[in-house]
């Protein structure tokens, strides 16, 4: 209440939570520089770490996820999380499909281990890294590698306000004939991910003349393995390169983790 007996009315609470992954989208709330003050106004940043050693307890209005779940705390984590949070959104390719760690899911723990540490032995992950849907509810799942930050305060005022986000379910194609963009799979025979990966770049890719690899993951009703088909008969793509294309940020998503897996038989 201020002097005048007026009472102020309690926002929203916020929280921002790390699990597995690079800090990218996070970085991106933190990127939201012009946006950030007057999203201040109307929530209240009450657990961000990376940004601030406020530590307000929950529950929780929103709460944002960020990373996969790899080891066992983390398993314990999100469990905790949920519990704590009206909303949950996860946001990235690490949140929404397990992300470039997810990589070890198709091989074996151990030699991914040996290869990068020099004492593997002091390292407790599990076997697979997976996306938070896995294992709690998600209210809203934000794509991209890292996320876009137009995006990320569309969602947040959307679910404050109580309305659906606004956040377009198109193709990387889309983006590319909105910018005047040359195909660069029809112009030069590059093979693109654009016509199967979901919005949110601006087709940066494809505006530098290279293929996209679909590091926003699979639009709504993706088929990547009849767009791969087209490039193994028209551009005489090889499979390697194709499996590459799509093992990447977003490898453990379906359907390109699907579509990878044909390349593998
Ligand atoms: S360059 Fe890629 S994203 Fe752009 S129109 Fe061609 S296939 Fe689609
Ligand atoms: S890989 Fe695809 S989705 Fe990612 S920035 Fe490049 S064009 Fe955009």
């Amino acid at each position: 209440m201020n002097k005048l007996g007026i009472v102020k009315p309690e926002l929203p609470k916020l929280a921002v939570w790390k699990f597995a992954s690079c800090d990218g989208c996070q970085l991106s709330l933190l990127d939201c520089e012009d946006e950030l003050l007057p999203l201040a106004e109307i929530i209240q940043i009450s657990n961000f770490p990376e940004a601030s050693k406020v530590d307000i307890q929950g529950p929780y209005d929103i709460s944002l996820v960020e990373g996969s779940v790899s080891t066992k705390r983390d398993l314990e984590r999100i469990q905790m999380v949920r519990k704590q949070s009206k909303v949950l959104i996860t946001i990235g390719a690490c949140a929404t499909a397990g992300g470039i760690q997810a990589l070890r899911n198709f091989s074996k723990l151990d030699a991914f281990m040996e290869a990068v540490y020099a004492s593997p032995e002091y390292i407790d992950s599990l076997e697979t890294s997976t996306a938070i849907s896995h294992h709690v509810h998600v209210d809203y799942e934000l794509q991209g590698c890292p996320i876009n930050k137009h995006q990320l305060i569309e969602v947040l005022t959307s679910f404050i306000r109580g309305k659906r986000p606004a956040v377009s379910s198109s193709s990387v194609c889309n983006e590319c004939k909105r910018k005047g963009n040359i195909c660069v799979t029809v112009a030069y025979g590059i093979p693109c991910l654009g016509p199967v990966t979901h919005a949110g770049c601006g087709a940066l890719c494809p505006s530098y003349r290279r293929g996209c690899y679909g590091c926003y993951g699979p639009k709504e009703t993706a088929n990547p393995l009849a767009l791969t088909r087209w490039w193994e008969k028209e551009l005489n793509t090889e499979t390697q390169e194709i499996k590459h294309l799509l093992r990447n940020f977003n490898c453990a998503k379906e359907p390109f983790k699907e579509a990878s897996e044909h390349y593998e038989q």
